[in-house]
């Protein structure tokens, strides 16, 4: 139970987090579940991040925040990626909410399929938010500006705009959260010595875990606060592949067999806690 509550442990869970963050974290209650962390081991050196991070990601210069959720979403397509993940993806899709800075992520084996995952997405945010998406910002990349992509959004009235493909400065949002999500899932594969085929597990992780944090450009409040209107939990948070041990009910095993299996946590489902 100690170890459960050490400063360490938590920085690992919650993606490697700076410990200026992860301090402000513990002593004004920003989410739910996090206990109050005393020793911060100052001089620490954590492998993950000696593997994962840069020592500073790029300053947000987009700093402009649209004024209510889905009024701007920021979209980039990053790949193809050197490995392919276990389902056969070598491209991920990024979509952010430009108001709270809520990210999601789609797994592609082809770049063509980001019109049918954007559709996809628009309902699902659309749906739970009661809201309409009014604009949509990406590159100039094929992938967005087919003719079905563009007629998609014509249709549904929503605005695009465009910036120039391989000029990332001018799409700051995504790129400045591909890099985030990138060092985190780095951070999390090499510390744990995971095969990178897993990588759309640990961006996916990644993205989950990103979206409770709190971030300053929000007055310390976190993507998931300023979507959903409450603080999210972070008690159920375990380390990206660490063991674990899942239990065999009764009536699944004879007398002799083992009570469980032992495995290898590699995230959380979206849909339900646990
Ligand atoms: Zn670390």
């Amino acid at each position: 139970m100690r170890a459960n509550d050490s400063a360490a442990m938590w920085h690992e869970r919650l993606g490697h987090v700076g410990m200026d963050k992860l301090k402000a974290m513990s002593s004004r209650s920003l989410v739910r579940g996090l206990p109050k962390l005393s020793s911060f081991g100052e001089g620490h050196v954590c492998a993950g991040c000696q593997y994962g991070k840069s020592h500073r990601l790029p300053f947000d210069k987009s700093q402009t925040r649209s004024k209510a959720p889905l009024e701007v979403i920021h979209g980039d397509l990053m790949g193809p990626t050197a490995t392919a993940s276990l389902g056969g993806s070598r491209y991920m899709l990024v979509l952010i909410d430009g108001y709270s800075r809520y990210t999601w992520v789609y797994f592609l084996k082809e770049k063509s399929e980001a019109f049918r995952l954007f559709v996809e997405f628009k309902e699902l945010v659309e749906g739970r938010l009661n809201l309409k998406i009014k604009k949509l910002r990406t590159d100039n990349g094929g992938e967005f500006v087919s003719s079905e992509f563009s007629n998609f959004c014509r249709k549904h009235g929503i605005q695009r705009e465009l910036t120039c493909a391989h000029t990332p400065q001018q799409n700051g949002v995504a790129e400045r959260k591909i890099r985030h999500l990138t060092e985190t899932c780095k951070c999390w594969l090499h510390a744990k010595s995971i095969p990178r085929s897993f990588w759309a597990e640990g961006m996916s992780c990644a993205a989950y875990v990103i979206n409770r944090m709190p971030l300053s450009l929000i007055n310390m409040k976190s993507p998931f606060e300023m979507l959903l209107k409450e603080k999210p939990s972070v008690e159920h948070l375990r380390v990206f592949g660490s063991t674990c041990f899942v239990h065999i009910p009764d009536a699944l095993r004879t007398k002799l067999d083992a009570k469980a299996r032992k495995l290898v946590f590699v995230g959380y489902d979206e849909r339900k806690k646990g």
